[in-house]
């Protein structure tokens, strides 16, 4: 099924794999790998964290999908630009309405 010096979690070749190969419910060959993913490049619109208004009450960290806040002293102060992918939640579940979404320039 898959080549020795290939990730577990490339499954490239999942339509040549046979039943025995499949998982019931689902197929998730390896856990924890998510990170690998990068997903900045789809953002469209970037949100712009004021510190001053956060109260740390840490929503939009547990909100995030891609776990792209990035607290410092308990305070939000940023994301993560490789893996943000400007979705918005944070923004929205912010009750503090300490994050806006800007449109994003590109190169
Ligand atoms: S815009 Fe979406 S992906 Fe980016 S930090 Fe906010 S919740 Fe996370
Ligand atoms: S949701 Fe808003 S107030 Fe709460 S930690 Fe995030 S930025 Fe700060």
């Amino acid at each position: 099924m898959m080549a020795g010096s290939r990730p577990k979690w490339d499954i490239s070749d999942v339509d040549e794999w046979g039943p025995d190969d499949h998982e019931l419910g689902a197929t998730i060959p390896e856990s924890g790998n998510s990170v690998l993913n990068i997903t900045g490049g789809w953002r469209s619109l970037l949100p712009i964290i004021d510190c001053e208004k956060c109260d740390g009450c840490l929503l939009c960290y547990f909100y995030c999908p891609d776990a792209s806040i990035l607290m410092e002293d308990g305070k939000a102060v940023g994301v993560d630009l490789d893996h943000c992918k400007g979705c918005g939640i944070c923004a929205k579940e912010c009750p503090a309405k300490a994050i806006t979404m800007v449109a994003e320039k590109k190169e």
